[in-house]
This record gives structure tokens, sequence and C-alpha cells, in this order.
């Protein structure tokens, strides 16, 4: 008994256990999944490529406007054609200035930006020179011709620094990309982790369910026979017997006894005895009913409850295993070994003998007289005999 209460709170200790650890890692890779698609948002926020190659399709055309408002001046010098250069220089600048407040806001290195920015103070100063000229350009036309190189160099200036933040523009989208198969590659490996973690946790719930059932059973039956056990039966009795008495159906109970076990134990050894007692139990097994409860009480001593069953019955139910245990067939080597049982028998008959305890002293008289009456024979208790 104490070593199964021990047991039992082993495997509860292991279960809380196993429990604990799966929450763990549960835990940690719900943690870790977080953590990567945070990342992973972070990076595709820094990354807006698509808004930023938009603006630089459209800067691309904006060399071209100022040099076709700087021929239209050269043609005629006129105040509209000055306002539509000074205009393209402002739309210039200030998409120039999109751009560059974009490339710092975004994770792109020093590294990364460094020549493209040099290249941008450059047109700064060419955009500030171009601006000086066009701002006077119908006072001093004379100037208007180096406008027109000056826009040569602000358009290649342009050209290159938009081809090289094309570069990069391919270059992020590739590591988007590996970014992008990276992370799958986690996720499923996150996800498979976590059905093999729920897999293996079903697996040792399943276990340990298993363990209990095994360890109940183990609590209720009797190791060497396989049937129930004292304490099982006893259990039992009360609840049946409980039932009974309030329907008034009457209750048997039968103590069944080996004879003279001792010696086949001396002559035989004691595992052949063992042998014996699975036999005889085997051999009761089949001659009792389903609905009685069988069960080993002592070492060579079994009960037999019978519930609603009258002494009639069960008389005769306790005769069918006397002739059962004589015509089994016990053989060591050449001997072929009789036995016998001998059985006391005792009947529910007033409302007090409603109690296992009460049956069994009553079953025990019974018996004792069997075996004084030479064994091998079944003795009922006697309620008259009571005192
Ligand atoms: P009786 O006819 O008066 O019942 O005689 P008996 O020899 O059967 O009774 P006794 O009480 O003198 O001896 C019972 C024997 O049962 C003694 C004990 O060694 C044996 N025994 C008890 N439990 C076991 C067991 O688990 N295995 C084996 N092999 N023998 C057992
Ligand atoms: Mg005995
Ligand atoms: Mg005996």
């Amino acid at each position: 008994m104490a070593a199964s209460t021990a047991n039992y709170a082993l495997v509860f200790s292991r279960r809380r256990l196993l429990i604990g650890i799966g929450f763990l890692i549960l835990s940690t890779v719900a943690v870790i999944a977080i953590k990567f698609y945070d990342s992973y948002a972070r990076q595709q926020m820094d990354a807006d490529y698509i808004a930023f190659s938009s603006e630089i399709v459209r800067a691309q055309h904006d060399g071209d406007s100022l040099r076709q408002s700087t021929l239209n001046l050269l043609d005629h010098p006129e105040a509209l054609h000055q306002r539509q250069i000074l205009q393209a220089l402002w739309v210039i600048n200030s998409r120039q200035v999109t751009i560059e407040q974009y490339l710092l806001r975004s994770s792109l290195t020093e590294e990364d930006l460094g020549h493209i920015m040099v290249e941008f103070s450059h047109l700064d100063t060419l955009l500030r020179k171009a601006q000086n000229i066009a701002d006077n350009a119908l006072e001093q036309p004379e100037q208007v011709p180096s406008l027109l190189d000056l826009t040569e160099d602000i358009d290649n200036s342009l050209a290159y620094i938009y081809s090289e933040l094309h570069a990069l523009m391919i270059r992020g989208a590739t590591e988007q990309q590996h970014i992008m198969s990276v992370m799958t590659k986690i996720i499923m490996a996150l996800g498979t982790l976590v059905l093999v973690v729920i897999f293996g946790l079903l697996v040792a719930i399943e276990k340990i369910l298993g363990q209990q059932n095994e360890l109940e059973h183990l609590s209720i039956t009797d190791e060497l026979t396989g049937l129930e056990n004292r304490r099982a039966a006893m259990n039992r009795a009360k609840h049946i017997l409980t039932l009974a008495r309030r329907s008034d159906e009457p209750v048997s109970l039968a103590i069944i006894d080996i004879d003279h076990f001792k010696r086949i134990n001396d002559q035989y050894g004691h595992p052949f005895g063992d042998k014996v007692l699975k036999q005889v139990a085997l051999q009761l097994k089949q001659s009792a009913r389903d609905s009685d409860i069988l069960a080993r009480i002592g070492g060579e001593e079994f009960c037999l409850l019978m519930p609603n069953t009258d002494s009639r019955g069960a008389n005769e139910l306790c005769e069918r295993l006397l002739r059962g245990s004589r015509s089994m067939i016990i053989t060591h080597r050449e001997d072929t070994i009789p036995l016998t049982v001998s059985i006391g028998l005792t009947t529910t008959h007033h409302q007090d003998d409603y109690d296992f305890d009460t049956l069994y002293a009553q079953a025990d008289e019974a018996l004792y007289r069997a075996k004084a009456g030479g064994r091998d024979q079944v003795e009922s208790y006697m309620p008259s005999t009571r005192g």
C-alpha cells in the first residue's frame, strides 16, 4: 500500500515535470517566433522600396524638363520660360531633399550611401549655380548658354545618383528575398518543433494514463492468480451488500480453502504450490458465474460473494465448485496429485447480516466445521448456532 502510494507520487511528480518542460518549450518557441516576426516587420518598414522606387522613376524626367525649358529660354527669352526653368529646378531640389531624407531614415549604412551623398552635395552646388543664372536670365541673357552646360552637368549628376540608387534598390530587394526565404524556413522549423512537442506531450500523457491504469489495476488485483485481492473484494462487497439490504435481496458468501495444501508445498516445493494455486483459481473462476465476485483473500483461501443468491442456489454452486476441484488433474512429473477444497458458506437472513465482516465470520465458522467434518465438503452457517 505504502509502495503504491509512493509510485503514485512519483508518477504525478513526473507528470508535473513533463508538463512544465513542455510548457517551457512552447513558451520559448512562441517568444522566438514573435521576436522574428517583429524584426522582420521592422525591416519591411525600413525598406519601403516600392514607394521609393516610384519616386526615383518620376525623378528621371526632371533633367529633361530642365533642359527643354532652358532651350526654350534660349530661343525665346521670356518670363514664362524663366519660370519654367525655376520650377524645374525647384522640383529637382525638393525631390532631392525627399530622397535624401528617406535615405537617412533607412537602415542603409554610411558605406552604402557615402558616395551618393557626396554626389548629392555636388548636385546641390550645381542647382544653386543654375538657380542664380535662372533668377537673372532676363537681365543677363548672355549667361543662359552656360545654364545649358549646367543643365548637362545636372542631368549627368542625376543620372549617376539614380543609377546608384537603383543598384541599391536591387540589392535591397535581393536581401529581402533572402530574408523571406530564411524566415520561411525558420517558421517551418518552429512549426515542426511545436508539432513534435505537442506529439511528445500527448505520448507522455498517454503513457502516464496507462501507468495510472496499471497501478490502479495492480492495487485491486492479486498478483499470483490475477483474481481480485482481499481489499478489492471487501470494497465491492460493501457496495453490493448496501444495495442488497435496501432491496432485501439475499447475498451469499463462501470461503474456499484448499485441503492439506501445506503437504503439496512440502512435497513438491513452494513454486509448484504457486502453480497449483493458479490452477485452482482458474478452475474456481470457470465454475463461478460472471455476476459473482471471486477473490483470493489469503494464502490458499478464496472467497466467493454471490449477489442475489439464496442458500439453496449458493449451496448448488458450492457443490459445483467441489466437483470442479476434485476433477482437476494436477501432475508433477509422474505423480498425479489429488486436490480437494473445503467450503464454508453463509447467506444473509437478517438485516444485521448485510455486513462483510459478519458474513466472513459466519462463513469462517462454517469452514471450520467443514474441515473438522473431514474436508472436501460444504458446510453452511447455522443461524441458530449464533451466539
Ligand atoms: P487445511 O486442509 O487444514 O487447510 O491444511 P492446509 O495445509 O491447507 O492449511 P495450513 O494453514 O496448515 O497451510 C496453508 C499453507 O499454504 C501454508 C503456506 O505455506 C501455504 N501458502 C500460503 N500462501 C502461499 C503462497 O502464496 N504460495 C504457496 N505456494 N503456498 C502458500
Ligand atoms: Mg487456510
Ligand atoms: Mg488449507
